[in-house]
């Protein structure tokens, strides 16, 4: 390969003008700006490019009621749809800060450091994947190796309208690549992940006058609050649970007939994730019990904690050994956080999801971008992709087997 196909102020020039472009989640002008922009970024490569409609997601309004939640549309590019070894590289457009947000616009902190909203996470990473393929197409070999790239519109709120297409793109790849940026600003890779989950309970009880007849009322927000208590007691090692927001109630003088908990749980392991499902259906059953009150669970996990097994950790180690060769000291570290490596990994396809830039301070107004990152990362991801190109993985699986 050519050591330096990377034109640091193209990729650079990319980010700026995307970050300008405001992708809140929920701005679906914005998105569809964003979309436009990358649609013609990415016709750059051979293959299709497309934009494929959100699946539906419902969501449950402070009243307990179901809404269909919209979403952008998600960028699905393909090439050599017919090759035999393929692989999947993915990232989102959506970013944390919504239309009116007082973050908008970037700053340079210094020489080399880009502050901005998106400019790490992922803007900056989308460029370091795009760039990365373009180099990609330049090496001898590139006819060996078919990619699917999906670029969706909904990651920052947990991939509800896009979980079904990442799960369909995953299915029969090699490797997959996600560029969300490395866990540390020296580079270092997010490892194994744990996992997330958001319920709505909504609890319907009966109400009555406060003075009159409270002993026929049915209390639901003395139920939540005692939901509450006993949820925290399910905590474990493998397992912590946050309720976040409890609505409900109405005048002083009614015994309240509803309200709606929203909790955030976050299980290391599968068990712990299970475990908890299945204990949650027994806690509401003696919830109603105990109150005579009815409850309604809406929700569950939307991603599965993300183990590393060892089709995945020879995906590290190749990253690791393309970053020596470049010079890059490559680590990697388990993290809380998760992102789409975890529903790819719960596919079973080994996945690397941070290999987008170098930065920090994401999901805040001081997020940064170390600008010579861009190209470096682009090039550690060339010679990834370029190597499994080559059979990386699959050899590693072939000299296994010989050997057993
Ligand atoms: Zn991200």
């Amino acid at each position: 390969m050519n050591p330096s196909p990377f034109d640091p102020t193209a990729m650079l020039a990319q980010v700026q003008a995307w970050s300008a472009i405001n992708t809140g989640t929920g701005n679906l002008p914005g998105l569809a700006q964003q979309a436009a922009a990358l649609t013609e970024a990415f016709a750059a490569l051979p293959g299709t490019v497309e934009l494929v409609d959100p699946a539906p997601v419902t969501a449950v309004a402070a009243d307990g009621s179901a809404f269909e939640k919209p979403h952008g549309q998600h960028l699905v590019v393909r090439v050599r749809p017919q090759a035999n070894r393929r692989i999947l590289l993915t990232g989102h457009m959506d970013t944390v800060f919504p239309a009116d947000h007082p973050f908008q616009s970037q700053r340079w902190l210094d020489d080399e450091t880009l502050n901005g909203p998106g400019v790490a996470d992922m803007k900056g990473g989308i460029a370091v994947m795009l760039h990365a393929l373009l180099a990609f197409e330049q090496t001898a070999g590139a006819s060996a190796l078919g990619y699917d790239v999906l670029i969706n519109a909904d990651e920052e709120t947990g991939s509800l309208a896009s979980a079904a297409l990442i799960a369909e793109m995953a299915a029969g790849k090699l490797a997959a690549l996600t560029y969300e940026p490395a866990a540390l600003p020296d580079g270092t890779l997010a490892h194994e992940r744990g996992g997330t989950g958001n319920y709505s309970i909504t609890i319907s009880g009966k109400s009555a006058h406060a003075g009159r007849n409270p002993h026929e009322g049915r209390n639901a927000i003395v139920a939540a609050a005692d939901l509450i208590l006993r949820l925290k007691e399910m905590e474990n090692d493998d397992l912590t649970i946050n309720p976040a927001k409890l609505e409900g109630g109405a005048a002083n003088n009614v015994v309240p007939d509803h309200a709606l908990l929203r909790f955030n749980i976050r299980p290391k392991s599968t068990a712990a994730m299970e475990a908890f499902d299945n204990n949650l259906n027994t806690l509401l059953g003696s919830i109603e019990a105990t109150h005579e009150v009815a409850t309604h669970r809406h929700g569950g996990v939307t991603r599965p904690p993300k183990a590393v097994d060892p089709a995945a950790q020879r995906l590290f180690d190749l990253v690791r050994t393309c970053g020596a060769e470049l010079g890059q000291d490559i680590g990697w570290q388990s993290t809380g956080g998760v992102c789409d490596g975890n529903n790819i990994a719960a596919c079973g396809v080994p996945v690397v999801d941070t290999m987008g830039v170098r930065g920090g301070a994401i999901h805040s107004p001081q997020e940064y971008l170390i600008v010579p990152s861009l190209a470096e990362r682009a090039a550690l991801s060339a010679r990834v992709i370029e190597r499994l190109s080559q059979g990386a993985l699959t050899q590693g699986v072939l000299a296994e087997g010989t050997a057993a």
